[in-house]
């Protein structure tokens, strides 16, 4: 019988995380007066050894044994074919996945929510604030911080938090505490309430007060944490990336085709920058990071810099963005629903070497169901987004009848996320469609801000 998963011992696991900083070129972040900034203007929201990680052009991090001992609870997490799957599709292709969905909160989150919370330990910090849409990184982050004796108070998209009573519960399960967003704790809250009280919030602005939070604590001890998009998360995702890379070499198999859903980019980056590695020393392969038709980021919009957040408390980044005032429609990949792209998959778009994708909501669900229905695991709907542009590469594999060999990222289980399931077998889960007109008023918010250039890395 041929072999189904590819599982490595724990002590395969790697010891270093593979930091992307040392192969590309990129457009520093700006402040206020649009001039380059220095770590230190980072130093109130984060603490400085993250910091140090966020702006290092060491090719290769250490992972600390604190970090790995955690990280052991359910790493190396195994690499999968599936069979199934492709009979179903009837493809040439072999299809292989890496199941982050086997962490305790159940998807890839945790990989950078532990050494975060290790690292604002070692700092001295008590306390970390954030913010979450669907709720992965909020329960994420609550796991890591109860692992580490943290307290965690989490800033949660309301529509997100109506919707997903369960994610809040596992939040609370581990010690934290969750709040809807925007809520009157902040400034940055009572504004947009006062605006607009029926706001379905968005992760713009749910990240706005959360930075407030943190930075205006005046025992010093509180932090902010983000779980995607900044470099340093990109850096701890490698691990997923470079685990598939040693399973894949015990059974002789090199991928063709790389695929992720990209929401900031961190489950997609982690998985696939090892690679971009190779890719920039000579190998061929594709790359496509995946988003749904209704939040275009990477597919529709400008390359700019701009806010991160909403109130425009974070500096600018040049990357792929909607505008920092974007409030998508709610569509349900809660994940999925962010204004821009990290800065290092937005560079490597900008050089050709990515290639992204859209896909709509239906397209997704439909994809998902077929998975489950194969292989037996319930996606997580950002999962899904990924899993169809997996099926039209599959179809045209066939189509060509080439024995591809594809890998992709399933980023979390749907288990907690039923609910959109549900409201797709009832027939009422709808496509959203970015009309010219949404897009040109979302942009109007960095026309005034400086551009980024045009940088080549080969
Ligand atoms: C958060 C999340 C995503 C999107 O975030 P990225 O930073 O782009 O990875 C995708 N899938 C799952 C399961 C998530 O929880």
């Amino acid at each position: 019988m041929e072999m189904k998963k590819v599982i490595l011992s724990e002590d395969e696991i790697p010891r270093k995380w593979y930091n992307i900083l040392a192969d590309i070129k990129m457009n520093p972040p700006l402040g206020p007066d649009g001039n380059p900034i220095g770590p230190e203007a980072l130093a109130p929201v984060f603490p400085m050894n993250l910091i140090e990680q966020e702006v290092s052009s060491e090719r290769w991090i250490d992972i600390p044994e604190e970090v790995l001992r955690v990280l052991s609870i359910w790493r190396p997490s195994p690499l999968v074919r599936a069979f199934a799957l492709e009979k179903a599709l009837d493809t040439p292709a072999r299809i292989y996945y890496k199941n982050e969905s086997v962490s305790p909160p159940g998807s890839h989150k945790p990989n950078t929510a532990v050494p975060q919370a290790y690292y604002n330990k070692v700092f001295g910090i008590e306390r970390i604030t954030t913010e979450t849409g669907a709720g992965q990184w909020g329960s994420a982050l609550a796991f890591a911080c109860s692992q580490f004796g943290l307290e965690c108070k989490v800033f949660m998209v309301r529509v997100s938090f109506d919707q997903k009573p369960y994610r809040k519960s596992m939040m609370e399960a581990w010690g934290g505490k969750c709040v809807p967003s925007p809520s009157m704790e902040t400034k940055a809250g009572r504004d947009i309430l006062e605006k607009d009280p029926d706001t379905p919030g968005s992760l713009g602005i749910a990240i706005s007060e959360a930075i407030e939070a943190a930075v205006s604590d005046e025992t010093g001890k509180t932090r902010y944490s983000l779980g995607s998009v900044l470099n340093h998360v990109m850096l701890h995702q490698t691990i997923i990336g470079l685990e598939a890379k040693k399973q894949l070499e015990k059974i002789g198999e090199y991928p063709d085709i790389i695929i992720g859903c990209a929401g900031g980019g961190s489950n997609f980056a982690g998985l696939a920058f090892p690679f971009v590695y190779d890719k920039i020393n000579g190998k061929e392969i594709d790359i496509y990071p995946v988003e749904p038709v209704a939040c275009p980021t990477m597919t529709m919009a400008p390359f700019v810099y701009d806010h991160g957040d909403t109130a425009k408390y974070t500096p600018l980044l040049p990357m792929y963005s909607l505008g920092h005032a974007f409030v998508p429609p709610p569509f349900h990949a809660g994940g999925l629903r962010y204004h821009g792209m990290a800065p290092t998959v937005s560079q490597l778009i900008t050089e050709g070497i990515l290639e992204p994708k859209g896909v709509t909501q239906l397209a997704a669900f439909e994809a998902g169901v077929t998975f489950t229905r194969t292989e037996g695991i319930i996606p997580a709907p950002e999962t899904n987004h990924a899993l169809a542009t997996v099926f039209d590469e599959a179809r045209k594999a066939k189509e060509e009848g080439k024995e591809k060999v594809i890998l992709f990222n399933f980023s979390g289980h749907g288990l907690i996320d039923l609910a959109a399931y549900d409201n797709y077998f009832s027939g009422g889960l709808k496509n959203y469609v970015l009309t010219q007109e949404e897009m040109l008023n979302s942009e109007k918010v960095f026309k005034d801000h400086p551009k980024p250039q045009l940088l080549k890395s080969r």
